[in-house]
């Protein structure tokens, strides 16, 4: 049996901001009850929309964001309630690789020394041995020795990626978070740097949840996908079956988008645009831009149904809708 590295249960996000109509208060139901397994070893994708809360989701389960109630546990132990001494560990095996290189690389210090960093706030290694890591991790993401000694500036998008990898990795991390790794970089970059995510992973023996809403990428690395829309998992399943048998409505329009990855030509144009998160729909929360919306999905919520062992769906309609 695969053992389960994340298991999230019933997370809710949620924040308060006042830039409602007339500076009003209002609160941002980011992530609604979400509850996700990350087994050991996968890459699990979430795709959705922008603003559907897959970010706050992934930030929350690296505790770079406060949940309001649900539970996080990583090797069975709940992140929300760790005391100093379990989060700093935990921070340790956690990284994050973010959307913008070049945000996340400190203009001011040399490659090196942003490599050294981590490890000299975190581990009690000598000098020597801090450099023995980062040279080996720099080989394995395709960075030169010479390439160490510059500063973020001197490099093109795709080597500040692979500097933002290896940062990620010289921890020895067993889980990273890569949030829309490759979405800043050209078109002609990116299947390097999602190559080597993919050859990190098997050399590592790496966890991954990947946030991205680029339907290509996910095909190509995620063993899993979960589909997210207003802060909820819709459908959930192995990457073949979401592609070759999404049984969700808002899944189908997604992978309408991409006809050169499902073979399907015609496009589903989704109705209206996604409703705020402050102010949520009742019921099924899709149901607002569902083309086959019923009365009972204006009031009631869809229960998770079990397609297969590893595909479930959150749908009325979940066994009615022609593939
Ligand atoms: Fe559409 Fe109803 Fe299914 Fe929601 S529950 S996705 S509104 S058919």
């Amino acid at each position: 049996m695969v053992e389960n590295l994340i298991e999230i249960k019933n997370l809710v996000v949620e924040y308060n901001t006042n830039k409602g109509i007339l500076g009003k208060k209002e609160t941002i139901h980011a992530v609604n009850g979400v509850s996700l397994d990350i087994k050991r070893g996968e890459i699990l994708a979430i795709a959705g929309e922008s603003g559907c809360g897959k970010s706050t989701l992934a930030r929350a389960i690296i505790k770079l964001e406060d949940a309001k109630s649900g539970e996080i546990d990583f090797e069975g132990k709940n992140i929300l309630t760790m005391d100093k001494k379990e989060l700093k560990n935990f921070r340790t095996k956690a990284q994050m690789i973010f959307q913008n290189p070049y945000a996340s690389l400190n203009p001011k210090m040399k490659i090196i020394d942003t490599l050294r960093e981590p490890l000299k706030i975190n581990t009690s290694y000598t000098n020597d041995e801090i450099d023995k890591i980062i040279f080996e991790k720099a080989e394995k993401t395709g960075l030169t020795r010479e390439a160490l000694y510059k500063y973020p500036h001197e490099f093109s998008g795709g080597q500040r990626q692979r500097i933002a990898i290896a940062r990620a990795l010289v921890l020895n991390p067993e889980f990273i978070l890569a949030d829309e790794p490759v979405s800043a970089l050209d078109v002609s970059i990116q299947a390097q740097i999602i190559n080597l995510l993919k050859d990190l992973k098997e050399s590592f023996n790496l966890t991954f949840l990947l946030i991205t809403h680029d339907m290509s990428v996910i095909k190509y690395l995620a063993d899993r996908v979960a589909i997210m829309y207003l802060g909820e998992i819709v459908e959930i399943g192995k990457t073949d079956e979401i592609f070759n048998t999404p049984k969700h409505p808002y899944t189908k329009a997604l992978l309408s988008s991409v006809p050169q990855l499902t073979g399907k030509k015609e496009e589903i144009i989704l109705q209206g645009d996604l409703p705020s998160p402050a102010n949520l729909p009742q019921g099924c929360k899709f149901h607002t831009r569902c083309q086959y919306c019923m009365d009972i999905c204006k009031s009631t919520p869809a229960d998770n149904k079990k397609i297969t062992d590893s595909h479930s769906v959150n749908c009325h309609l979940y066994d009615k809708i022609s593939d």
